[in-house]
């Protein structure tokens, strides 16, 4: 094998042919043009030249010994790496050229002998600059395939910010549960759905008591874990998923109880309490029990046009003043929508 180059920005050309005079003279030809030109005599040492150095465009001729151009061209149109190499088949005119089967080898063009120096050069301009321009083109592609990626993962990144951001902005801090933004925006959207379903809608307000006298007891820091673990309390009573169990402020919680009529209400209520109640968090400054404990203000109403989700909170709120009235640590209902001056009280104590 002999190799020449001249400058590095030309293109490299192969020559395989087993007669050397056919070799050089198309060497001559392609190197007056400044193309670097390697050149091979056997299809073997073709193939071995180029897995060192991949050429830009290969000249191989057809009627040699041993292995053909034909088996070459089939052997490098099975390598990934050089199946895109433009291949050229040389033949002498006195051959019978088989142009069909050159194609379906995967060849790009013929050239006959005996050669005319401009039809060569002409086809191997031709060949190079289409396989440039498909180089060109495979490399945009690349470049288009690697933006779309790097796009897709951006935008990915970015929805997943903005879904933390969501869960941020409905979110207690400190609890971890909804918060009273996240509450405002269910209750006015569970109230719409009910109201068009004409079903009802029970809240439950809870407080703890006496919370004050805990933090002064404990700590703001210890009153703060007490939080966090009443809110978890609270979140276990609940087991329907359209349930929203939110943090309304300071040592209050809430509850959105939707499709769920004051007994339900009143069940899950209690279910909450004996879930605080074991959870026996010690609370020496209370007044009536060794441990935390809740208030709870329960209220249903099937939404209504003449009513709002603001009234369903007052009556909730009213409820608690009642159940805090009557000795804390139980739970008081006041139904909206039906007479409420007959509000009752449930708890360990007498029932109001
Ligand atoms: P009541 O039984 O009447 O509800 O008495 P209370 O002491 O629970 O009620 P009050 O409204 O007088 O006090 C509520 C206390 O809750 C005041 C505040 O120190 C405490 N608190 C509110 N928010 C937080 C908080 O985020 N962390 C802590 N540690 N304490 C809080
Ligand atoms: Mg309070
Ligand atoms: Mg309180």
């Amino acid at each position: 094998m002999n190799e020449y180059q001249m400058g590095c920005n030309q293109s490299n050309i192969l020559v395989v042919d087993d007669l050397p005079d056919n070799v050089d003279l198309l060497y001559r030809i392609l190197r007056q043009k400044g193309f670097n030109v390697t050149t091979a005599h056997s299809g073997e040492e073709a193939l071995s030249t180029i897995l060192t150095c991949l050429p830009d465009l290969i000249l191989v001729d057809i009627g040699m010994p041993y292995m053909d151009g034909y088996e070459v061209c089939h052997i490098l149109k099975a390598n990934p790496r050089t199946k895109d190499i433009p291949i050229i088949f040389v033949t002498a005119f006195e051959q019978i050229l088989n142009k069909v089967k050159a194609f379906e080898m995967g060849g790009v063009d013929y050239i006959t002998k005996p050669f005319e120096t401009a039809e060569v050069l002409a086809r191997v301009e031709l060949h190079l600059s289409l396989r440039r321009l498909q180089q060109q083109l495979e490399a945009q592609n690349e470049l288009l395939r690697r933006e779309v990626r790097d796009r897709m993962a951006i935008e990915a990144a970015l929805q997943a910010a903005n879904q933390e951001l969501q869960r941020l902005a409905h979110q207690d801090g400190l609890t971890q549960i909804a918060n009273r933004r996240c509450f405002d925006l269910c209750l006015n959207q569970e109230w719409r759905r009910l109201m068009r379903e004409v079903q009802p809608l029970s809240l439950i307000l809870c407080d703890v008591d006496f919370f004050k006298a805990y933090n002064d007891t404990y700590g703001h820091q210890a009153g703060d874990n007490c939080l966090r673990r009443i809110a978890s309390a609270i979140a276990t009573a609940v087991k329907r998923p359209s349930d929203v169990v939110a943090r309304y402020g300071g040592e209050e919680f809430v509850l959105i109880l939707p499709n769920t009529p004051a007994s339900g209400a009143l069940y899950v209520a209690q279910e909450i309490q004996e879930a605080v109640r074991a959870l026996e968090l010690v609370h020496a400054g209370s007044q009536i029990s060794p441990y935390i404990t809740l208030s709870m203000g329960v209220t249903a109403v099937i939404p209504k046009a003449n009513l709002s989700p603001m009234s369903l909170i007052a009556a909730a709120d009213r409820a608690l003043y009642r159940a805090k009235l009557a000795g804390r640590d139980r739970i008081s209902l006041e139904e909206v929508g039906f007479r409420s001056d007959h509000p009752h009280v449930l708890g360990d104590h007498p029932k109001v």
